[in-house]
């Protein structure tokens, strides 16, 4: 791949950990300049002390007014933004739609949804001078199927892919470019976690979940972390300087889940 990541600005958010982590690294490894926002002050110290050129501040991307002073800071440090990877998002509640909380559905939108609204409003006027860009939005597999006892989750990353769209129509004559992801079963912490909240609801051993979920792929495996970011960085590259607009799966061509 030409180097034409080096020197470019990238912002992602919830990048002290998960898919976001490995993005933000693969970003550095690339030569851009990076800043990584986290709600997790712990992770992103750690994240501070294993990365010293990235930049990092404390921020909860759900929340519009933490958003506007995180934006201070990256222009304030990095002059501008070529890239925003709007990564932060939270599995919600495994419930059934009636047992579901409202302040739970709220959360799960406000974290999966809003946060990539009030970061777009914000980085486009950085990018829109430069006629240049690229926006990526994490949605996932649920924001393409059904996703039993997930209903906020599904909900919030099928929107995210309308808006992706709408984002796209918006900002293609300046030279900006937006697209959403859409991961599978990515191994790590939160799959753990998702896999024993199914358990809990279901009655089914954690073992049996996940054999189910490699069963339910062509590719009869997980995703890593790092076949995430490896798109997202494709996305962001001079190779898919043509390619807006869309919803892409890395998701070892999953074909049903969460039923
Ligand atoms: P994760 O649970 O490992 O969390 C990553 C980071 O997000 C953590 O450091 C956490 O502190 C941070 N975070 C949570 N809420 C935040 C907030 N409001 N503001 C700022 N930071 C916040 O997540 P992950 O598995 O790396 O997932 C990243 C993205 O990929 C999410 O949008 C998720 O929905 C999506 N995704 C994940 C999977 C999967 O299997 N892991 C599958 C499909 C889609």
């Amino acid at each position: 791949m030409s180097n034409d990541l080096k020197d470019k600005r990238v912002l992602v958010t919830a990048g002290a950990s998960g898919i976001g982590r490995v993005t933000a690294n693969e970003f550095l490894a690339a030569g851009a300049r990076v800043f990584v926002c986290d709600i997790d002050a712990k992770a992103l110290q750690a994240y501070q002390a294993e990365q010293p050129t990235a930049a990092t501040m404390l921020a909860d991307v759900a929340d519009a007014a933490q958003v506007d002073r995180l934006f201070d800071a990256v222009s304030a440090k990095l002059g501008g933004l070529d890239f925003l990877v709007n990564n932060a998002g939270i599995a919600g509640p495994t419930a059934n739609i009636e047992d579901c909380a409202p302040a739970d559905w709220d959360r799960t939108l406000r974290v999966n949804l809003d946060a990539a609204f009030f970061c777009c409003r914000r980085a486009l006027p950085l990018m829109k001078p430069n006629r240049f860009g690229a926006i990526v939005n994490m949605s996932s597999t649920a924001g393409k199927y059904g996703f039993a006892r997930r209903a906020p989750y599904a909900a919030a990353k099928w929107a995210i892919i309308g808006f992706t769209k709408t984002l796209a129509l918006e900002v293609g004559e300046y030279g900006i470019r937006a697209n959403a992801i859409c991961p599978g079963a990515v191994e790590g912490d939160r799959m753990d976690r998702v896999l024993k909240a199914d358990s809990k609801a279901t009655g089914r051993s954690i073992e049996e979940l996940r054999a189910e979920t490699v069963r339910d792929t062509a590719l009869k495996t997980f995703v890593g972390p790092g076949d995430v970011a490896a798109m997202i960085l494709y996305l962001c590259s001079d190779a898919g300087r043509r390619i807006s607009g869309q919803a892409i799966s890395v998701d070892a061509y999953t074909f049903a889940a969460g039923v």
